[in-house]
């Protein structure tokens, strides 16, 4: 019997009330809570006679398909940790994460271990390894997406599918709340990746968060974030279990499918990034009708500029509900109540990300640590019951980062005198011209203001006369037409002389991480393809 706070005790007790309920469906593919509890018990089983015991670790390189879901919850019934791999990821990252995570198991597509992951898990000494087809559980796949995806069965590794419907019993394992669930590592917008050891418990708590803010049983959530990020796996996997809902599943973000799929299950939450929120609205084929099923819109992970909640409230009806949070808070920390709305800080034009969730605690502090009044800017500090306890493997950046339970975020922010919070930018990303300040996303908020822009990254850049100067990459909406002297113009009248973009370079797309951030700093480091 699983302790109550843990991702095993939560899908039991879903599964006791729902045995026939969906739980995930995959293009035409669907699998009951049911299907879903004998499928991982049959891969628990043989990951555990394969060797994988309580605290090993589990990779998990794939889509969001529904074996993602079957993987991570034998994983859980083996006692092991799961480590999601960005199924984006290449020899250079993997490796990396290979040798930190040391895995004793591995879960691949069959592309994904032909073409990189085979090699390198002989090389880590991975001793399980199991692939399957991005094919294997539906029968009309979205030519778009799926098309040219071939079976391709590795010979040393185990089918999937095969061994999960061989049966049999997972291993007899006490799973605690304490007990690392996932090994996360952050996507490196900033650097090298970090593993944040979240716990059952860590996962279980958001996920109550999301019970709290349901507004109907059983609910449709549509994955427009990818499973690997915290996002998916808390905020849609997570809460759809929690909820004894459905999650739908659709390979990976591409707007023109997720519009057909909106259309076909008709989902009663969304939730992603503001980039794909942006990628949607944009797209030639989009209507008012695809958003229609929607009860709630939620958005997290990603700066949310108040002109795109206003321009998709007025084109689809829906207020996007901000949330902040870290691969390191298990992706909530603050969020909008679903019968509220953020506000808009009038100075800054910048859009609230919420409250803080149940029993946590936002401080901003200076950069000695003490805490400062409200409305002033200082780095955001977390603590709550949804805080890691640890980075893996790295006790120098846990003590910098966790300290007594609370989270150093590197993002700062302030508090409004209602108990509002803001996020300001990332610590590191503050450009420094000539002694001023600057931060990017003020900048891009006003640029998303412009009525061409589709995209916008703000950097700074070395300048011979002020150290520092700022400069806007943007990519435009389809059929729009702006000019670089244009852009600068529209800045110029809304910010402050040192604020505004000097420089103004116009791309067709701006690069982004697999969960759709904006690459500032790729940007700055002159990389534009
Ligand atoms: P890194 O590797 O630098 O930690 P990451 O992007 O991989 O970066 P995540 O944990 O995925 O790390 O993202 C967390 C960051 O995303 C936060 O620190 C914050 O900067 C940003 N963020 C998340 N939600 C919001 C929001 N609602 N508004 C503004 N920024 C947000």
């Amino acid at each position: 019997v699983p302790e109550h706070d843990t991702m095993l005790a939560m899908f039991a007790a879903t599964r006791a009330r729902y045995p026939d309920r969906t739980a995930t469906t995959y293009f035409d593919g669907r699998l009951t809570y049911r299907e879903l509890d004998e499928l991982s018990d049959g891969l628990a089983a043989h990951l555990a006679e394969g060797g994988l015991a309580p605290g090993d670790r589990l990779a998990i390189y794939l889509q969001n398909v529904p074996q993602f879901v079957i993987a991570a919850l034998a994983g859980w019934k083996a006692g092991a940790i799961v480590v999601p791999l960005n199924p984006m990821y290449r020899s250079h990252e993997l490796t990396g994460i290979l040798g930190d995570a040391r895995p004793t198991a591995v879960v691949s597509s069959e592309h994904g271990w032909h073409e990189v992951l085979g090699e390198l898990a002989r090389d880590a000494g991975v001793r399980i390894a199991i692939t399957t087809s991005e094919l294997d559980l539906q029968t009309r796949g979205d030519e778009r997406v799926l098309g040219r995806i071939r079976r391709r069965p590795a010979g040393d590794a185990a089918d999937l599918l095969a061994v999960a419907r061989k049966g049999g019993r997972p291993p007899e394992v006490e799973v605690r709340a304490d007990d690392i669930a996932l090994l996360a590592y952050t996507s490196g917008t900033s650097g090298v990746p970090k593993g944040a050891t979240n716990t059952h418990g860590n996962i279980t708590f958001n996920c109550a968060g999301f019970r709290a803010r349901a507004t109907r049983d059983a609910p449709g959530f549509f994955a427009l974030a990818p499973l690997f990020h915290m996002t998916g796996m808390v905020c849609q996997l997570g809460a759809a279990i929690a909820l004894g809902g459905r999650l739908d599943l659709a390979y990976r973000f591409e707007p023109g499918v997720v519009l057909d799929a909106l259309a076909e299950h008709r989902p009663d939450y969304l939730i992603g990034p503001s980039t794909a929120y942006m990628a949607l609205m944009n797209h030639p084929d989009v209507t008012r009708d695809h958003f229609a099923s929607l009860d709630h819109v939620f958005s997290g992970g990603a700066p949310l500029p108040s002109a795109v909640v206003e321009r998709f409230r007025e084109r689809f009806g829906h207020y996007i509900h901000n949330g902040y949070g870290l691969t390191e808070t298990t992706a909530t920390a603050t969020s909008v109540p679903v019968h509220l709305e953020a506000p808009v800080h009038e100075e800054t034009g910048t859009l609230s990300v919420g409250l803080p969730t149940f029993n946590t605690v936002l401080r901003i502090v200076d950069d000695d640590g003490a805490d400062l009044p409200v409305g002033e800017v200082g780095e955001i500090v977390v603590e709550g019951p949804m805080v890691v306890p640890a980075y893996w493997n790295k006790p120098a950046e846990t003590s910098a980062g966790i300290r007594d339970g609370r989270l150093h975020t590197g993002d700062v922010g302030f508090m409004d005198e209602r108990g509002w919070f803001y996020v300001v930018d990332r610590k590191k990303d503050m450009i420094n011209a000539s002694g001023f300040k600057v931060w990017p996303r003020e900048v891009e908020d006003v640029l998303y203001g412009h009525p061409a822009v589709r995209e916008v990254a703000v950097v700074g850049v070395a300048d011979e006369y002020r150290g520092e100067t700022v400069k806007a990459y943007v990519s435009l909406r389809a059929g729009q037409r702006a000019t670089a002297e244009e852009l600068v113009e529209h800045c110029r009248r809304q910010l402050a002389a040192y604020k505004y973009p000097r420089i103004v370079e116009i791309l067709d797309e701006l690069p982004k991480t697999a969960t759709g951030k904006i690459l500032r700093r790729e940007l700055r480091e002159g990389k534009t393809g």
